[in-house]
């Protein structure tokens, strides 16, 4: 249908100039940017973050409360530097306040949505509300990480997220986050713009059920998509279905991964399996899509001109040098109902140096190490949920693992192994790493709780 996607995207276009659905006018500068100089962008990216402080100090209490508590006001707040000193948003500090609190005064409650963040690991969920400009820059940042695959309005594509994601509806899990904003529009643009069709998801165990990979594997088979994105768990697990198989599916040209972290040689199976790059997308409910992977393969590039993304020292609580695992800490500049400024997301990355090889100018962060809340402290580091995927997965026999650190002084590894050879050396080699106590047991099956991502530590 060669046709077929030019006249979408003049279609999304003249909706980007002359009516509020204004995604594709968004989309247009998003590009734009990537080509300006790191120094233009950043200077662009202050004079929004300025305005959002100037803003949140005036409308929101929350942050009138907050900052004056900590005696800052934002005529002091003049460079990055200033700004690093505002408080981290912490989420029990939401959680504590009522929701007057966290909206700005001079939000119009007509047309907002509200967006719920999963819950499950970090106690309860998150409601953020945004309203219809907030809306579109989030679409933007989607479609944008689409263009930089070489996906375009009209091409297939193919999703599989957690079961209790709200693009399902709650089909496979009811609760507090089984339903996205705008349904309806959502299945129209799914059905005929994205041509997008969603898959089944994992459920019960984390071992995936071949009868289930079998029909994933026709669906696609038929469907000849351009594009596979979302639960990177499952996509690694259907490449090694594949590949085991010697199967492949050469209508694929781009993989987009998220909801879970993956180790480098699991991300690299995925490339292998279907011969073409694998991109991370970072980002959650509250915040949209933060950051798209690079085409070179070199971390993620953050969407600055709606997204401050800062790393911090978790011991410190100062920027961390580059390349060094910090908790990271996002500023939303799009969201002017409820700003989240400096809101600490849980999540563990870092920041390289220096500019990108790929040409893109915006700035980089690593992909996400884990949970702040998943980490084994140990033998004087602190090791990350990336440590424990490097570690485990370096055996191909591995199916899947999930470790309990309930224990201070001693964790306890459940495995999935096609061979129980493993068990030995990965108990062997983690006691030697971690200097602590480990167990090693070989299971039948890890449960998949909520929201039904894969789970590599459990407290
Ligand atoms: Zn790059």
């Amino acid at each position: 249908m060669t046709w077929y996607s030019p006249a979408l995207e003049t279609l999304y276009s003249l909706a980007g100039k002359m009516t509020p659905y204004t995604a594709w006018s968004i989309l247009e500068k998003i590009k734009k940017g990537a080509t300006m100089s790191p120094d233009e962008l950043a200077q662009i990216q202050w004079q929004r973050l300025s305005s959002c402080i100037n803003f949140a100090y005036e409308n929101v209490k929350l942050y009138r409360d907050l900052w004056s508590r900590s005696g800052i006001h934002p005529k002091d707040i003049k460079d990055r530097n200033d700004f690093s000193k505002l408080p981290v948003l912490t989420r029990a500090e939401i959680a504590a306040r009522p929701p007057e609190d966290l909206m700005s005064r001079s939000a119009d409650a007509r047309g907002l949505v509200s967006v719920c963040s999963s819950g499950t690991t970090t106690g309860k969920p998150l409601r953020v509300f945004l309203d219809n400009a907030c809306y579109n820059h989030q679409y933007a940042n989607l479609l944008y990480g689409y263009y930089l695959m070489g996906w375009r309005l009209g091409t297939p594509m193919m999703t599989v997220r957690n079961f209790a994601h709200g693009d399902y509806r709650g089909a496979y899990c009811d609760g507090d986050f089984s339903h996205e904003p705008f349904e309806a529009v959502r299945s129209l643009v799914y059905r005929f713009v994205h041509r997008k069709q969603l898959l089944p998801p994992l459920q019960g165990s984390m071992r995936p059920d071949i009868a289930h990979m079998a029909s994933i594997h026709s669906r696609i088979k038929a469907y000849a998509p351009y594009l596979l994105e979302g639960n990177a768990y499952f996509w690694y697990q259907f490449a090694r279905y594949l590949l085991e198989r010697g199967e492949r599916l050469p209508s694929v040209r781009a993989v987009e991964i998220d909801e879970v972290t993956l180790s480098s040689g699991q991300k690299e199976l995925i490339s292998q399996c279907f011969n073409c790059p694998v991109y991370d997308c970072y980002g959650s409910h509250e915040l949209g899509v933060v950051a798209h992977g690079c085409s070179a393969g070199r971390g993620n590039h953050i969407l600055s001109l709606s997204h401050y993304v800062e790393i911090i020292d978790t011991k410190s609580g100062r920027k961390a040098p580059p390349d060094a695992i910090g908790s990271v800490i996002i500023t939303d500049i799009s969201n002017s109902v409820m700003p989240l400024i400096r809101y600490e997301t849980g999540d563990l990355a870092s920041m390289p140096a220096g500019s990108c090889p790929c040409g893109n100018s915006y700035p980089r962060m690593s992909s996400i190490a884990g949970r702040a809340i998943n980490c084994v402290p140990a033998a004087g580091k602190t090791c990350t949920e990336q440590f424990f995927l490097e570690h485990i997965f370096r055996f191909e026999e591995v199916v899947a693992f999930q470790i309990d650190k309930s224990r201070p002084e001693a964790i306890t590894v459940q495995l999935i192994s096609r061979t129980p050879g493993v068990r030995e050396m990965i108990e062997t080699g983690l006691k030697q790493s971690l200097g602590m106590p480990v167990t090693v047991l070989l299971v039948d099956a890890i449960a998949l709780d909520r929201p039904g991502k894969a789970r590599w530590v459990r407290a």
